[in-house]
């Protein structure tokens, strides 16, 4: 396990991943019967992007400066609320700090809900806890999300949201151990809602990790993905993708308008791209978006 979240706190990833999941989590707090939030892979919960890790890689120029940058004309409402939960924790901390998905699902939550966040890596898993132990209904686990997960579902809730953001050493090529455990969990809960992120490196990989997931035969999979360079650039991580199963209603239309606007902000490159597109069982396609220019 060589990969720490803090070197990549707050880049394009991140702002895409973080954005889409303000929007579900919004989407469970329309019911006032409690949800139960599980994020598989919690890493610390807030990142200082004062520090080293963060100023050596300088990551977050990728996504939160352009975001902070940005022209608001437009703005989907919850790109807004995104940058007032940056502010909020900002202020709360002093600093310059970036919330990672622990944080923005606590802050969602009302008394009635919980948090169950897992973490592998034990120095993580310790700043997670220093962080967040003294949070109502929240409980932090030191634990494997590939065993963790199927022991902890279906929450005595009945609804919620799993996220699930591996850092793909151990998942790269056709993400198949991510399908493997969407397969477990989704047969002990079939109506959760699931958020898988996913990188975009090689687009055959993607092709291949599509077709997994439609093998499982699972109905309701949503893909979404935002492509700051080609997809087959050799240069590294090209876009970011997130899929959800059982999304919320019009969540696929929701995703569009979020990608289609972030799409000039966080690149200019003319082959930048976004989708948002049924993987199985909607008849109906969501309104497809070719490949196009920075220039709309
Ligand atoms: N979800 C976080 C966010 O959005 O703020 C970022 C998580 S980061 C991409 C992935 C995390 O998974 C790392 O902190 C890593 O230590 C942890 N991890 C790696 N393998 C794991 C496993 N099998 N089970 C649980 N956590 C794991």
């Amino acid at each position: 396990m060589n990969y720490r979240h803090h070197f990549h706190a707050g880049n394009f990833a991140d702002v895409v991943k973080h954005v889409l999941l303000l929007g579900l989590l919004d989407s469970l707090r329309r019911k006032d019967t409690p949800f139960c939030y599980i994020d598989t892979h919690a890493g610390i919960g807030i990142y200082d992007l004062g520090a080293s890790a963060a100023q050596r890689t300088l990551e977050f120029k990728t996504g939160l400066s352009r975001i902070k940058a940005a022209d608001a004309t437009g703005m989907p409402a919850l790109v807004n609320d995104y940058q007032k939960a940056v502010t909020a924790l900002q202020a709360e901390r002093g600093g310059f700090w970036y919330p990672g998905s622990p944080w923005l699902a606590l802050q969602a939550m009302r008394p009635q809900d919980r948090a169950v966040l897992m973490e592998l890596h034990p120095e993580d898993a310790g700043t997670l806890r220093q962080f967040f132990s003294r949070r109502d209904n929240t409980s932090i686990h030191e634990r494997n999300a590939y065993e963790g997960l199927a022991a902890l579902i279906p929450p005595k809730e009945k609804r919620g949201l799993v996220l699930i953001d591996p850092p793909y050493e151990e998942e790269r090529d056709d993400y198949a151990p991510v399908v493997e455990l969407l397969k477990k969990a989704h047969s002990k809960w079939p109506t959760g809602m699931y958020a898988i992120w996913f990188p975009i490196k090689d687009h055959h990989a993607i092709t291949r990790f599509y077709r997994r997931l439609r093998n499982t035969g699972i109905p309701k999979i949503l893909t979404t993905e935002l492509c700051v360079l080609p997809p087959d650039n050799q240069l590294g991580l090209n876009g970011t993708g997130m899929i959800i199963v059982n999304p919320p209603w019009q969540f696929a239309e929701t995703a569009l308008d979020i990608l289609k606007w972030l799409k000039p902000v966080l690149s200019e490159h003319a082959q930048s791209s976004y989708k948002v597109e049924w993987l199985n069982g909607e008849a109906a396609p969501v309104k497809k978006v070719p490949v196009d220019k920075f220039a709309e």
